[in-house]
C-alpha cells in the first residue's frame, strides 16, 4: 500500500517539474495531476457454491485531449482508487514517450483471481464490461491486459462488448489472442522495448551487447524475455533472481536451459542450493543492471553501491527519487521505467490500428515498426536530458506530457 502512496506522489511532483520546464502554469498541474473521470463501479456475481459475492471495480480515464486512453485492466486483492488514477496517469506519459496519439487509462477490480475458477472469472469479467460499457469504446476508451489479466480475459470482454453493441468490436480492447484479431509480437513486445532502449544505450555508452556483463532482478514474463533476447544478442547474463534468490554465474548462465526448467517447474532458484541474496545481487560488477520484479529496490541506502553502466527499469518504480538523484551524480545511465517498458502498449497500439483496418502485418514488419517507436523515444529523451542537464526520468517526463498539455491547452481546458 505504501508502494501506491509513493508512486502517486513521486508521479505528481515529477509531472508537476515537467510542466514547469515546459513553461506551463499551475492551471495546467491542476487539470493533469487527477484522471479527469473516474468511474466506480459494484459488481455482484454469483459464485460457484451460489452465493452472492459483489465485488469493487475502476477504470481512470486520465486525459483524452490527443485521442482515446488507453491502459491495462488488473485483477488483485491490492488493487486501490490510488494506484488506478496513478498508473493512468503513467499511461499518458508513456503514450506521450511512444508518441501514440492516445491519452492514459487503467482500470482493475479488487479480487484474487487466484482463488476463482474460469467460470467466476469469465462472469466477473462480463459484468465488469456491462457496468463500465457506456464509458468504454474503440474510439474513447480502449483496455488491455495487466497483472493477473491475459488473452482470454481479454476475448471474454470484447465478446461482451460486441454483444452489447450488436457489432464484433475487436478494436475495443487489446492483448487479444491471434484467432480474434491479436497482433503478433504482442506477447513479447514489453521485452523487446526494453533491449531496443538497452541497445541505443549501449551506443551512447560505448559497450558493445555481445559480451556485455548483465543482471537481472526477477525472471517473469518482462525478466526472463529480456534475459533471452540479450543473451541471443551474445550478452552474458551473470545473474538472475526470483523471490528465493539470485543465481550467479560471472562466466554468464545458460539462460536457454534456465527457462526450460522454468516452464517445467513455474520457478528456477529453488531448485539450486547455491543462491546469493537480492540484496547482493544488486551489487554485482556488470554493465547492465535491470531491475524486473517490485518497486523501490534501488534507494538511497544503496545507490552507492551499485557498479553497473547503464540500468533500465523494467519494472514500475524500482527506482526512489533520491537514489535516481544519486545515481545521476555519479554518471549512471538510468533508462526510466516510463521509457523503459512503454513497448507493451505500443504494440498494443499497433493492434488496433490493424483491427481498425482490418488488415493484419507480419511479425518482423510489427518488430520494425517497435524499432523505430522505441529507437526514437531513446533518442529525444537522451538529447533533451543533455541538452537541458536534466536527469533522464525528468527528461522523459517532459516529452511524455508534452502533447498532452499542449493539446488541452489548445482545446481549451488549462
Ligand atoms: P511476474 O510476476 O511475471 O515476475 C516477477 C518476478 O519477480 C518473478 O520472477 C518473481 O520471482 C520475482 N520477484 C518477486 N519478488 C522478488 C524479490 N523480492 N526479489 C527478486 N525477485 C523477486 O511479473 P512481470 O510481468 O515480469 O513484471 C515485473 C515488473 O515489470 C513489474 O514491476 C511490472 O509492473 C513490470 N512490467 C511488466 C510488464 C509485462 O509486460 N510483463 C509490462 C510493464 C511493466
Amino acid at each position: 500500500m505504501a508502494d501506491h502512496n509513493n508512486l502517486v506522489s513521486s508521479t505528481q511532483q515529477i509531472t508537476k517539474e515537467a510542466l514547469n520546464k515546459l513553461g506551463f502554469d499551475e492551471g495546467m498541474y491542476e487539470l493533469i495531476k487527477e484522471p479527469l473521470r473516474f468511474l466506480e463501479v459494484r459488481i455482484p456475481i454469483r459464485m460457484d457454491d451460489g452465493t452472492m459475492q459483489t465485488f469493487t471495480g475502476y477504470r481512470a480515464q486520465h486525459n483524452h485531449a490527443v485521442g482515446p486512453t488507453k491502459g491495462g485492466i488488473r485483477f488483485h486483492p491490492d488493487v486501490t482508487k490510488e494506484e488506478v488514477k496513478a498508473l493512468s496517469m503513467w499511461m499518458t506519459l508513456k503514450c506521450g514517450i511512444a508518441n501514440l496519439p492516445y491519452g492514459g487509462g487503467k482500470g482493475g477490480i479488487i479480487c484474487d483471481p487466484r482463488q476463482m475458477s474460469n467460470q467466476e472469472l469469465e462472469r466477473l469479467s462480463r459484468a465488469y464490461v456491462r457496468a463500465i460499457s457506456q464509458f468504454v469504446g474503440p474510439s474513447s476508451d480502449i483496455p488491455a491486459p495487466d497483472v493477473y489479466t491475459n488473452p482470454q480475459i481479454m476475448s471474454w470482454m470484447m465478446d461482451e462488448y460486441s454483444m452489447i453493441n450488436r457489432s464484433n468490436a475487436f478494436a475495443f480492447i487489446t492483448g487479444k489472442p491471434l484467432a480474434l484479431g491479436g497482433s503478433l509480437g504482442r506477447n513479447r513486445a514489453t521485452a523487446l522495448g526494453a533491449v531496443i532502449t538497452i541497445e541505443e544505450a549501449t551506443k551512447r555508452r560505448n559497450i558493445s551487447i555481445n559480451n556485455s556483463r548483465v543482471v537481472i532482478q526477477g525472471f517473469g514474463n518482462a525478466g526472463s524475455f529480456i534475459a533471452k533476447i540479450l543473451h541471443d544478442m551474445g550478452a552474458k547474463i551473470v545473474a538472475i533472481s526470483e523471490s528465493y534468490g539470485a543465481l550467479y554465474d560471472s562466466n554468464g548462465l545458460d539462460i536457454d536451459h534456465l527457462i526450460e526448467l522454468k516452464e517445467q517447474h513455474g520457478r528456477v532458484t529453488h531448485l539450486f542450493d547455491d543462491v546469493i541474496s537480492n540484496k547482493d545481487l544488486l551489487k554485482l560488477d556488470c554493465d547492465i543492471l535491470v531491475p524486473a520484479a517490485l518497486s523501490n529496490q534501488i534507494t538511497a541506502d544503496n545507490a552507492n553501491d551499485i557498479k553497473a553502466n547503464i540500468i533500465a527499469e523494467a519494472a514500475n518504480g524500482p527506482t526512489t527519487q533520491e537514489a535516481t538523484r544519486i545515481l545521476n551524480e555519479r554518471g549512471i545511465l538510468l533508462i526510466p521505467d516510463v521509457l523503459a517498458s512503454a513497448g507493451g502498449v505500443t504494440v498494443s497500439y499497433f493492434e488496433w490500428v490493424q483491427n481498425n483496418q482490418g488488415y493484419y502485418w507480419s511479425e518482423e514488419e510489427v518488430n520494425t515498426k517497435l524499432r523505430h517507436k522505441m529507437v526514437d523515444a531513446f533518442n529525444n529523451i537522451y538529447d533533451l536530458a543533455h541538452d537541458r542537464k536534466i536527469d533522464m526520468r525528468l527528461a522523459a517526463y517532459v516529452i511524455g506530457i508534452k502533447r498532452t498539455a499542449e493539446a488541452s491547452r489548445f482545446r481549451g481546458w488549462a
